[in-house]
């Protein structure tokens, strides 16, 4: 059962100068806060700052029901701007079905011009589909990141239990690449897989990959106990993330594969 709420923020677009992101964008953007999905390893959950919101990750969410007017007053920063929707949150994820806040915040940035330069929507969900007309619009200004960590439904269970399956992401990504949308697949963080069949699967419907390893894997509370208590604990060093890197790069092409160890 997952609580949702909404909330009003203070402000939408989030400067990144430093950490994961910085360098590659400008701003991130999400406009939810939480994130129904409740990964076991996601690193979002820390930065809650609130212990009780930390410990049910994945059981509540805060639509930011101002995030489209938000936009609109930050326009002025959005000019040439590199924009990743989202990192500490899910865009697609169910809620959006309801408030429809990233689609709104898609349509603010459409009718800017100029608008951002970059704009990366990484989700793991196929409701983006539900915008596939404003992506397109975009043109190539756009690219949909979809994350798919392993190619073994099973693990995916263990791991994303409410996430949606591994089979329903590849389409997700036929779909966005058929439609002429930029896409590249997110492997992040890699899972337990077989890189050879994952690589396999991904060639078949996107051209350009970013590797990832998990990130906190000895620390309690990022699914550290999963990985015990199924056996997987091999599959934490970082040979296994470098080997799914290598077979996506025989696979797309070294020069189309992002590989952060
Ligand atoms: S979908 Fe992303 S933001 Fe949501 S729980 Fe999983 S890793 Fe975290």
């Amino acid at each position: 059962m997952v609580t949702i709420s909404e909330t009003e923020a203070r402000s939408i677009l989030t400067p990144q100068r430093e950490g994961a992101l910085g360098g590659r964008y400008s701003y991130t953007l999400n406009p939810y806060r939480g994130c129904a999905f409740g990964c076991s390893y996601c690193y979002a959950k820390g930065f809650t700052h609130d212990s009780s919101l930390e410990l049910t990750w994945g059981g509540w969410v805060q639509a930011k029901k101002n995030a489209p007017e938000l936009l609109y007053r930050e326009a002025g920063k959005l000019a040439g701007a590199r924009v990743f929707m989202s990192s500490a949150t899910d865009p697609y994820q169910p809620a959006e079905r309801k408030h429809r806040l990233s689609r709104a915040c898609l349509q603010v940035m459409l009718s800017m011009l100029p608008g951002p330069e970059l704009l990366t929507v990484h989700t793991r969900s196929p409701y983006v589909l539900d915008d596939l007309d404003l992506l397109q619009a975009f043109g190539d200004r756009l690219e949909v990141a979809v994350s798919i960590t392993t190619d073994d439904d099973d693990v995916r269970r263990i791991f994303e239990p409410h996430a949606p399956s591994v089979p329903r992401r590849i389409e997700t990504l036929r779909v966005l690449s058929d439609a002429g949308v930029c896409t590249r697949v997110s492997v992040s963080p890699v899972l337990p897989s077989d890189p050879a069949r994952l690589a396999r699967m991904l060639g078949e419907v996107t051209s350009r990959a970013f590797v990832d390893s998990v990130r906190f894997p000895q620390q309690q509370g990022y699914g550290l106990e999963l990985y015990r208590e199924h056996g997987l604990m091999r599959y934490l060093q970082s040979e296994h993330t470098s080997a799914v890197a290598r077979a996506l790069e025989d696979e797309l092409g070294p020069e189309n594969v992002w590989h952060r160890s």
